[in-house]
């Protein structure tokens, strides 16, 4: 029998004990590590090794790190490197080149990442979020709710394993490096701004405090949440955003992206500007196209107007992203004709367009599909 823990509120009602994840030496900053080993009563400069070998060494078994003395290994496992997710199921697809991991957490909650190989560079999809919030009807991920935040150590540890496993050439394609960075995986980063900010600044800063990637190949993806783009803009990282629009029109955008009703179209794309502005970073508009809801000729028009009455210096870029079939979702990709017009009408107006590839559709690893085939799994395992 589990005894569960908790108390009593002011109504009354049982409230259970919400169990924390376990801190990991990616929770904390670089001040933050040097006080633990003192704490623990090992000398500061201890913090250092530590941090080479696990972000610099990518080597993540502390019974290796030779230059600790063998007696004080055991003791740095267990302080301050418990094992954050673990590796519950891996799918390929696209001949080996994407990969996609589901992560268990410490208290069952699944997560997913995928890794996408190309030609000349190697990109990392990563969640932010046990489930989202944000509900938007045709994303996998919406219609489970929200079940958590991830820690910063949580949000890392996707992209430690996984630069890990890269150099030691674990993936087809030979030894490599994560070039880019994208929270497009399961969540709202923006919905969880402080792990997220925590994690960001780890990936970014310079080995041994963090992993050294390029906040320019770092991209977070929001569905605007106006008053935390604006924070964004002020972190003086620049770090690529990423605005989920959808629709141009309010009419359409309140029914698929239900935050619209708080941050309408105007307010989101205003967030936007300025934040091209005080960064000089591109934005880029990501609209997904969905057969005969937004991908009308006049949409296309509309929403190079609202974007060049806000400037037209190139402050943005529009990526359109095929609809990815979702079960249950009675909505489909846009016919390759009515895509080919909203290409068209955007290129006449001088917006700087792309269609993105979906890689890894075939394994629920492209956009919104994450987490589609989790009940499906769950009851395979039971
Ligand atoms: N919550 C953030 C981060 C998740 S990113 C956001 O929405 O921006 C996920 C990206 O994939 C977003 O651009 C999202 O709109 C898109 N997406 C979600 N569901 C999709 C689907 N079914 N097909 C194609 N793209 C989808």
């Amino acid at each position: 029998m589990t005894t569960i823990v908790g108390h009593l509120d002011l109504t009354g009602k049982f409230r259970p004990t919400r169990r924390k994840p376990p801190i990991h030496w990616m929770d904390l900053s670089p001040t933050d590590r040097v006080d633990a080993v003192k704490q623990a009563g090992l000398p500061g400069f201890r913090a250092k090794q530590i941090s080479h070998q696990w972000f610099a060494s990518l080597n993540a078994d502390p019974a290796q790190w030779t230059d600790l003395p063998a007696g004080i290994r055991d003791q740095v496992a267990e302080t301050w490197f418990p094992t954050m997710l673990d590796r519950a199921g891996e799918q390929t697809a696209d001949h080996g080149t994407t990969i996609k991991t589901a992560w268990r957490a410490f208290d069952g909650a699944i997560i997913e990442s995928v890794i996408m190989r190309y030609r000349d560079r190697t990109t990392i999809c990563i969640s932010s979020e046990a489930g989202c919030g944000m509900a938007c009807p045709f994303c996998a991920t919406g219609q489970g709710g929200l079940q958590r935040n991830l820690t910063a150590s949580e949000i890392v540890w996707q992209v430690h394993d996984a630069a890990r496993r890269l150099a030691a050439g674990e993936f087809k394609g030979g030894p490599g490096h994560i070039n880019n960075i994208v929270f497009m995986g399961m969540g709202e980063p923006m919905a969880n701004y402080k792990q997220v900010m925590a994690a960001v600044r780890q990936i970014h800063a310079p080995n041994p405090d963090g992993l050294g990637i390029g906040a320019r190949g770092i991209t977070i993806s929001t569905v605007g949440m106006v008053p935390r783009m604006r924070q964004l803009a002020d972190e003086g990282l620049p770090v690529t955003l990423a605005l989920s629009l959808h629709a141009p029109d309010d009419q359409l955008r309140d029914e698929i992206v239900p935050l619209n009703k708080h941050f309408n179209v105007d307010a989101v794309l205003d967030a936007a500007w300025d934040y091209a502005n005080v960064t000089k970073r591109r934005v880029s508009i990501e609209y997904i196209l969905i057969k005969d809801i937004n991908d009308q000729s006049w949409r296309a028009d509309l929403l190079a107007r609202r974007l060049k009455a806000r400037g037209d210096w190139g402050w943005f870029h529009v990526n359109l992203i095929p609809l990815n079939p979702t079960p249950g979702s009675k909505w489909t990709a846009s016919r390759p004709t009515d895509e080919r017009a909203f290409v068209e009408h955007l290129e006449h107006a001088g917006v700087p367009v792309t269609v993105r590839d979906t890689r890894g559709s075939d394994i629920d690893g492209a956009c919104g599909q994450l987490a589609a085939n989790l009940d499906s799994r769950a009851s395979e395992r039971s």
